[in-house]
């Protein structure tokens, strides 16, 4: 038996250990006090009415009646007076608040009682005394212990009071019994909402405990992944790092096959110019020995005549002279053409912009040249649209234009051939164009036939002298005229060499520094040079 009530005293709050035990009294308490600050107010509103309907009952004689009244009147002050004083000067006293509840809750089941007690001789009823356990034992928590102390002594306070007061035996046995029944009611419901809420709590300390373990794992968790991104950038900084560095390297080793690039093109566009500049000097060398063996046989074969007491006939020591006379042209045309380009690179050479009449010159260099074309098997037409047109050009220059032009398409084309000089005008370009049926040059080699010391294969120009520098000697004269040549050519069918001269004049220059075609012989004489590398000419 005692092990039940041990059991029934104990069971919930033992499961509750030491420190979770006060904090959980401590929280019942403030419950209980804010509860009770409720019922405080209830009561001073009740007992306000009670005190006033009951002390005007002793106005109208109901207290001479029944002199019960009289000590309910003064329950009710009572009643009144303990509530005020709990809200004025106890309910907030934070040291005593323990004492305080259990103060209140003594008042609050005593008081009921002795309600009870004259309610009992006037009413024969236990009602007050009803609620009030109800009450305090619904809505204010107590551990079994302190409730059981505090019924069972009120209730010895209404048994023992019922006996003193009362005389009717059916009353005190009701009063006792219903008095007992309410207690033990009072207990168990007392007991009950303990249960609940110690079960509450434990219920709130384990949700406590896991929102605590929770928010412990989750800063577990956020230290981790905020180690883990600190790890990942650094991881990305080395890797950017590493990137970098090997893009570094990739550019380093891109520069350096750059600069191995540029170093092999240079390399090779020196070796180009150097075969192409020994080329030059081989063909040169053969240039200037061959006129000269020439003149040399030639004077050592009259030598020999002349020593061997042979007379030399008119005709024959004509061509012995003709022969040394043509070479000795060659000579000069190839020091003259040296000469000039050598001038041209250092920029020492220089033409003489006049106003002068370019249809004029053009035609007066091609009449000049006709004789040794037709004696070659050659036809060459003149054309211009215009009569007369004066441009900024130097005629001297135009003429060897000209001549080299015509000697090479003399040189590059069968006999029998046509070569076509035509003139005109357009978008303020004078244009002179040069056309042979000749053999034509090759697709790939018209556009370096005017670079210096280039010839087309020698095989293609057989039997045809030449040293290729007359080529790119025009396009520098042309150029210094601020005009530009091209060619359109087809292999077997012939050439055709564009110039094109701006149309303008110079200022400062007098018309009458006219074109003074130089006389015939003069211009024989530049003919010759010029026309020095096809052989079957006449010179007399
Ligand atoms: P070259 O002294 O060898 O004639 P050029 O500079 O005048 O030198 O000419 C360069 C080369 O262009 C010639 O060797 C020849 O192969 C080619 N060429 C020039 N004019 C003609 C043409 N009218 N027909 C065919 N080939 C030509």
């Amino acid at each position: 038996m005692n092990k039940y009530i041990a059991l029934f005293l104990h069971s919930e709050i033992n499961s509750i250990s030491g420190n979770d035990r006060k904090q959980f009294f401590e929280k019942s308490l403030s419950v209980n006090l804010s509860r009770e600050k409720t019922y405080a107010i209830l009561l001073i509103i009740w007992n306000v009415f009670m005190v006033v309907y009951i002390g005007l009952g002793a106005l109208n004689g109901t207290w001479a009646r029944m002199p019960e009244y009289k000590y309910e009147f003064y329950l009710h002050i009572v009643g009144l007076l303990i509530p005020v004083l709990f809200l004025w000067r106890f309910l907030n006293k934070s040291k005593f608040k323990s004492s305080v509840n259990l103060g209140f809750i003594l008042f609050a089941v005593y008081w009921t009682a002795a309600m009870a007690l004259v309610d009992l001789s006037i009413n024969q009823q236990l009602i007050v005394y009803s609620i009030g356990i109800m009450a305090v034992s619904v809505s204010l928590i107590m551990n079994p212990k302190e409730s059981c102390l505090i019924y069972i002594s009120s209730y010895i306070l209404i048994a023992v009071g019922t006996l003193l007061t009362q005389n009717r035996a059916e009353i005190i046995e009701s009063s006792i019994l219903n008095g007992l029944i309410l207690v033990v009611l009072g207990i168990v419901i007392s007991k009950i909402i303990f249960s609940f809420n110690v079960k509450d709590f434990i219920k709130n300390l384990t949700i406590e405990a896991k929102t605590a373990e929770l928010e412990r794992s989750q800063i577990i968790l956020e230290r981790a992944l905020s180690e883990r991104t600190e790890e990942l950038a650094l991881a990305n900084e080395q890797l950017v790092q590493e990137i970098n560095v090997s893009h570094a390297l990739e550019i380093q080793a891109l520069e350096s096959e750059l600069k191995y690039q540029k170093k092999l093109i240079a390399l090779n566009e020196a070796m180009e110019y150097e075969k192409i500049r020994g080329e030059f000097f081989t063909n040169i060398s053969h240039e200037l020995r061959t006129p000269l063996n020439i003149i040399f046989c030639t004077l050592q074969m009259i030598n020999s005549f002349i020593k061997n007491g042979i007379e030399i006939d008119k005709v024959r020591m004509s061509r012995y002279m003709n022969l040394m006379h043509q070479n000795c042209y060659r000579l000069t045309r190839l020091i003259n053409n040296i000469i000039d380009i050598t001038k041209i690179d250092s920029g020492y050479f220089k033409i003489n912009l006049r106003n002068q009449n370019i249809v004029k010159i053009v035609e007066d260099i091609t009449l000049s040249v006709i004789p040794f074309a037709e004696y070659n098997g050659f036809n060459v037409i003149f054309n211009s649209e215009m009569e007369e047109k004066v441009i900024a050009c130097d005629p001297d220059m135009i003429e060897r234009i000209i001549l080299n032009l015509l000697s090479n398409a003399i040189k590059f084309s069968v006999p029998n051939g046509n070569i076509y000089i035509s003139l005109f005008e357009m978008n303020n370009y004078v244009i002179i164009k040069v056309r042979d049926n000749g053999i034509g040059i090759p697709e790939d080699k018209q556009r370096t036939i005017f670079d210096r010391f280039i010839q087309v294969d020698k095989s293609t120009s057989r039997g045809r002298e030449g040293s290729g520098i007359g080529l790119s000697l025009v396009k520098s004269l042309v150029e210094m005229h601020n005009g530009i040549i091209d060619v359109i050519s087809e292999l077997g069918k012939g050439s055709e060499f564009i110039i094109e001269l701006p149309d303008v004049t110079v200022k400062s220059d007098q018309e009458s520094a006219e074109y003074s075609s130089n006389n015939l012989v003069d211009k024989t004489e530049v003919v010759r040079i010029e026309f020095s590398d096809i052989y079957t000419m006449e010179y007399k």
